[in-house]
């Protein structure tokens, strides 16, 4: 692994701050009703997660949950170039195996990113857009979660922005992808008056900056 490459050390230091459940309820039943009893994220078919190598080698090790993911139709494929050195597309044997430490970090993210202002700043979560979508199939939103954000626990949000702080620190890369995916969301806003919502961590509550510098 090159320099730049995340250790196991500090993949076992981050799953330590994502440990927070994300509501005070289990929000995969909002969704598996309409997705063959299935949570909607947890499917391949709709969303393939990303890891770190790192990250696979240490679950790996941890037992059999975690596999890389082939590529099967044209659209895989596409996916699949997404990739980067460092890492790699995965899938899990199945929700029915699922194991809570066992999860990724895309796993226990999901379904937030990082939300950076105007000024490029680090300001809070928001969720990711294309789950907030329509499944064509079902015609109901992929991630019900997307249209609750009342119900995420503020115990997940200061936890995972602490997490997100630490990895955009650690890596510039992931800075670059959410700059990037933020100033996407406020284009569209613009165009199409598309709102979104930032979670902002507890000790931004108050602030009155942060508010001027959002959309
Ligand atoms: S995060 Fe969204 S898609 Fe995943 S289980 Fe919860 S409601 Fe379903
Ligand atoms: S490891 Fe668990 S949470 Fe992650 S995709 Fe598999 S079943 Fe879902």
């Amino acid at each position: 692994m090159s320099f730049h490459s995340l250790t196991i050390e500090e993949i076992e230091y981050y799953y330590s701050l994502l440990n927070e459940e994300i509501t005070d309820y289990d929000c995969g039943e909002l969704c598996k009703p309409y997705n063959k009893g299935i949570p909607y994220c947890c499917s391949v078919e709709n969303a393939v997660p990303l890891l770190y190598k790192a990250e696979l080698q240490y679950l790996q090790s941890k037992g059999d949950l975690w596999k890389k993911w082939i590529p099967l139709t044209k659209e895989d494929k596409k996916i699949k170039k997404q990739e980067n050195k460092d890492q790699i597309f995965c899938e899990c044997k199945g929700f029915q195996f699922c194991i809570r430490e066992q999860r990724s970090i895309s796993c226990r993210t999901f379904p937030l990113e990082p939300y950076i202002d105007i000024r490029g700043v680090f300001v809070g979560l928001t969720f990711i857009q294309a789950f907030t979508e329509k499944d064509p199939d079902t015609n109901i939103i992929k991630c019900p979660l997307t249209n609750r954000y009342k119900d995420i626990r503020q115990e997940f949000i200061d936890s995972h922005y602490s997490f997100w702080e630490k990895i955009m620190l650690r890596r510039q890369e992931e800075y670059e992808t959410y700059l990037e995916t933020s100033r996407k969301l406020r284009r569209v806003f613009r165009k199409t008056g598309k709102t979104f919502i930032v979670l902002l961590p507890s000790h931004l509550k108050e602030s009155k900056i942060i508010p001027k510098y959002l959309y």
